[in-house]
């Protein structure tokens, strides 16, 4: 599968000082976590921060898989709205979820302060509108759901959205100060540099392919021979994790993204929030530190392992219509802004589960194991609470959220 296609923005504006080399002898340690993209990073951080003896291994290099295309939107949000996650978990679970994420947004900021470097971290406001009449009954509910259970969210009425932004809209949930942006790439890096100053052993091109399970812990091996012996494994490995889990509710599309040149001004974009419809699939858009647009969306179904669409390569024809309606889109979203000018193109696989919330936690299927996976959109936020509940778990410590995200739901 080709996991991402395209010119990507972070991995070139990026500079990245670091390179680490592949493993070439047998070593023990007392975590091993599988994978160094955005979660694998985000573990290491807090094992290594607990003073663990860890080491993090990728087939690749660090920062390379879907983190490299992530559009790093930082939401309190669930792809799941409030209404249909209360159906599904029931209401109190639901806020948690909701609640446990915007935590999530303000721990990313405690850690880049943490790390010295924003990494192009900013709060930001979240938008979520609709602009038909359709979906209007729909937002109100949603909007008293998240107001009775004490978000600051405010329902923006189709005359006042006029006055703060340049498309038409319906109307839409304004939500203060509970989403953020951050490039992930630099992210990833800093926190392994960081890590690796609290002792973390990295190793890039080391590709993990057995898994055995002893009475003290596991013994992997990797593709050239070696063996790395460990109390516990982390599998920090993304979307292409799908084929470890067994899991049937979980699916991957393909997503699709333009990054503009930086633009001088962001006319009819109220305060440069987060902004996403209430379509399906939906559109999103954030900018960046160094003010560019990035506008994402026109998901497609993925279909089996060797099908087009996974296999999807740059230039591929249909590639090029979605990143044509993308185009035209923000054109029509924004037409104050005059400096569109689109420098990157580029799509990823994305996963996303049935209620919307990540897998994270112990499996039977592989004892001395904890799974990692933030699948949904806000696959980021899931890789701190995740990282941090594993974490826990190492310690001996519990917690009931475990049972709403375990892998086998
Ligand atoms: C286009 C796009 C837009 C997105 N937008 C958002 C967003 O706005 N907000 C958000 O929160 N999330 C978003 N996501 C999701 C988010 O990017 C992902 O949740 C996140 O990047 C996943 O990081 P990861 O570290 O789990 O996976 P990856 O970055 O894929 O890292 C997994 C790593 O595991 C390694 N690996 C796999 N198997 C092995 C093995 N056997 N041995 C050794 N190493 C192995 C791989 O090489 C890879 O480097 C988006 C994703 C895409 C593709």
């Amino acid at each position: 599968m080709n996991l991402v296609s395209g010119k990507m923005l972070w991995t070139d504006i990026s500079k990245i000082p670091n390179k680490h080399t592949y493993l070439s002898e047998d070593i023990s340690c007392d975590v091993l976590v599988v994978g160094a993209g955005i979660t694998g990073a985000i573990c290491s951080y807090f094992f290594t921060k607990a003073g663990v003896d860890t080491v993090t291994v990728d087939k690749n290099i660090v920062g390379y898989g879907s983190t490299s295309a992530s559009t790093s939107i930082l939401q309190y949000e669930i792809d799941m709205d409030l209404v249909g996650l209360k159906g599904i978990i029931g209401k109190d679970k639901a806020v948690e979820c909701f609640k446990l994420c915007k935590e999530a947004v303000y721990e990313v900021e405690k850690i880049v302060d943490d790390l010295g470097n924003k990494c192009g971290f900013s709060l930001r406001d979240c938008f979520y509108y609709a602009d038909s009449e359709s979906d209007l009954s729909l937002l109100k509910k949603e909007y008293k759901i998240r107001k009775d259970s004490g978000f600051d969210v405010e329902f923006i009425e189709e005359g006042r959205a006029r006055d703060m932004f340049s498309f038409p809209i319906k109307a839409g949930i304004y939500s203060r100060k509970s989403g953020g942006e951050i490039n992930p790439y630099m992210f990833t890096h800093e926190l392994i540099s960081r890590s690796q100053k609290d002792g973390l052993k990295v190793f890039e091109n080391t590709e993990v392919t057995e898994l055995k399970n002893e009475s003290d812990g596991v013994e992997i091996t990797t593709k050239n021979g070696f063996k790395i012996k460990a109390k516990k494994v982390v599998f920090a490995t993304g979307f292409l994790a799908k084929e470890l889990i067994d899991n049937k509710t979980a699916i991957l599309t393909r997503t699709f993204t333009l990054v503009t040149k930086p633009v001088d001004r962001f006319d009819g974009w109220h305060n440069r929030c987060i902004i996403r419809d209430t379509k399906n699939p939906y559109t999103y858009l954030r900018t960046t530190s160094d003010d560019r647009i990035i506008i994402g969306g026109e998901d497609l179904a993925l279909g089996g392992k060797n099908s087009k669409m996974s296999c999807l390569t740059e230039g591929a024809s249909v590639a090029k219509k979605k990143y044509q309606i993308l185009y035209n889109r923000l054109l029509t979203l924004f037409p104050g802004i005059k400096d569109i000018e689109i420098e990157y193109r580029f799509n990823g696989i994305f996963g996303e589960s049935s209620d919307g919330l990540p897998y994270i936690g112990e499996y039977q299927k592989y004892p001395n194991s904890y799974f990692c996976l933030g699948y949904g959109s806000n696959g980021i936020l899931y890789g701190v609470i995740g990282a941090k509940l594993i974490r826990d778990i190492y310690f001996g410590k519990s917690s009931k959220l475990l049972e709403l995200f375990k892998v086998n739901r």
